[in-house]
């Protein structure tokens, strides 16, 4: 009899488990309460790079002179923008919806909890009833985390929900919370021409970036105008006919017509019925192992909700471990997922992104490296698109050669680094990147370059 494989949660991490899982053969079933595709489609990844995009675009062509054209310009049409995002949600959610269907997984629309360790019960619009289950994935990611005083409305007072968009464009955006999030949202709206503030707790924007990455964003961010309140903590919000004031706790404050809070995620746990299998959780995050199992073991946790890198590229690597283990695939060591070798990128302009090792970490640790850098302001293809901003760190292993890790600022950053992530991943030299015949003239010539 095929596995009985029953997943919570139909995001980046439940979407794969199904996919692979269905290839291996088991017989899937899938929850979900809004969307397939998750919270990743409707709020997070897609709608921001798809904002982001239009933004670029609004941006290169207001600035086309620089590339010897006239007479060119835009302006946003916020209402076709928001038709856009739509559609590209609508689009996708249809096409992940398919391609599960055609690998028979069963979609149920619903919300989903563990009844006990072999049983889910689903309740939806019309029905209760309860299923049975060989191996279960709980995949039901996060929300954002927002404070009572800061009497979030989704009108004047946003949530990163409610900012995509937002359902108007505001004229002054106060940006809360300085992490990834905070910053793509300053970049989005400051691109669309808002005037923007952000308000940031410490002294450094990105706090757990690389200092020297970081500061290249805020020059950016200083450039174009956006004004930043550093090294404040902002403890209330007061709203009126004309906008809303953001108060610090060092008695500075700042008023715009909307606040947005963009501090963090909190883990969507309370209502799935951990107790009633014992699945161990820690602050709501499940407790998971190596193979992303938790206290039971066939009942796996993966996403947002394990806790670990919040990123939707992990949890489809997680959902895709999770399958294979889960169908008896031999999944070594050698085959557990290092986090630590995880690439992200933040979409602002410029482009941030990293992998691995970061320069400052290993100071930090006391952990002899080398560092290599080179600037895209001496590499041709960043004169030819006029956007020379930003270099190509390369962190080695000075005894062995060894890519450590990298960080990349500039255009194209995020795509970019993956080149980086390859190397780190497969514990290439420097040599095995500055010895590669990359296209000339291109981007990523600045990564042999900084490898030499
Ligand atoms: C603003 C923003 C931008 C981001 N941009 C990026 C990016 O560019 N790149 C990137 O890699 N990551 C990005 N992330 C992070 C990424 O969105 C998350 O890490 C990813 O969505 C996590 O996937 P998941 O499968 O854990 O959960 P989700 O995508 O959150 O999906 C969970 C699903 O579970 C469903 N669900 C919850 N409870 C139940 C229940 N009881 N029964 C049934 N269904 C339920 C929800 O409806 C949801 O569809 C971003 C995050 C934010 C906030």
């Amino acid at each position: 009899m095929a596995k009985r494989f029953v997943i919570i949660g139909g995001g980046p991490a439940g979407h794969s488990a199904a996919t692979y899982a269905a290839r291996l053969g088991a017989e899937v079933t899938m929850i979900e309460k809004d969307i397939v595709g998750g919270a990743a489609h409707l709020w997070d990844c897609i709608p921001s790079k798809a904002m982001i995009a239009t933004g670029g675009a609004l941006t290169m062509i207001n600035h086309a002179s620089a590339m010897g054209l006239t007479d060119v310009s835009a302006s946003l049409d916020f209402a076709a923008l928001r038709e856009r995002i739509s559609a590209i949600r609508t689009r996708l959610e249809s096409s992940t919806t398919s391609l599960l269907e055609s690998q028979g997984v069963t979609l149920i629309e619903g919300i989903g909890s563990l009844v006990g360790p072999n049983r889910v019960a689903v309740a939806t619009d019309s029905e209760h009833f309860e299923i049975d289950a060989d191996v279960i994935l709980l995949s039901t990611g996060s929300r954002p985390r927002l404070p009572e005083w800061a009497n979030v409305d989704g009108d004047r007072v946003l949530s990163t929900r409610d900012a995509y968009p937002p359902a108007e464009l505001p004229s002054h955006l106060i940006v809360v919370g300085s992490g990834v999030t905070g910053v793509e949202f300053v970049h989005m709206f400051s691109s669309f021409g808002c005037d923007v503030s952000l308000v940031v707790s410490r002294q450094q924007v990105l706090p757990l970036k690389d200092p020297e990455v970081a500061a290249a964003l805020e020059d950016d961010f200083i450039r174009r105008g956006v004004r930043l309140l550093k090294g404040a903590r902002a403890i209330a919000v007061d709203r009126d006919a004309q906008g809303v004031t953001v108060r610090c706790d060092d008695g500075r404050q700042v008023t715009g017509s909307h606040a947005l809070f963009a501090i963090g995620s909190l883990p969507n746990y309370e209502s799935l019925g951990l107790e009633s299998a014992g699945v161990v959780h820690d602050g709501g995050y499940v407790v998971v192992n190596h193979n992303c199992q938790s206290s039971v073991p066939h009942i796996y946790a993966a996403g947002d909700l394990s806790g670990k890198l919040p990123l939707s590229s992990v949890a489809t690597m997680q959902g895709r471990k999770i399958a294979e283990h889960a169908m008896g695939l031999h999944v070594g060591p050698h085959r557990h997922i290092d986090y630590e070798k995880a690439a992200s990128a933040i979409f602002t302009v410029p482009e941030i992104a990293d992998v691995g090792l970061a320069e400052a970490d290993a100071f930090a640790e006391g952990r002899k490296i080398r560092v290599t850098k080179v600037p895209f302001s001496a590499n041709a293809k960043a004169l030819i698109d006029e956007d020379p901003r930003g270099f190509v760190k390369i962190v080695s292993d000075p005894a062995t050669g060894v890519v450590l890790g990298g960080s990349i600022v500039g255009r194209n950053a995020a795509e970019l680094i993956s080149v980086v992530a390859l190397a780190v991943t497969a514990g290439l030299r420097v040599q095995d990147l500055y010895e590669s015949l990359f296209v000339h003239p291109s981007l990523a010539e600045a990564i042999s370059d900084a490898a030499e």
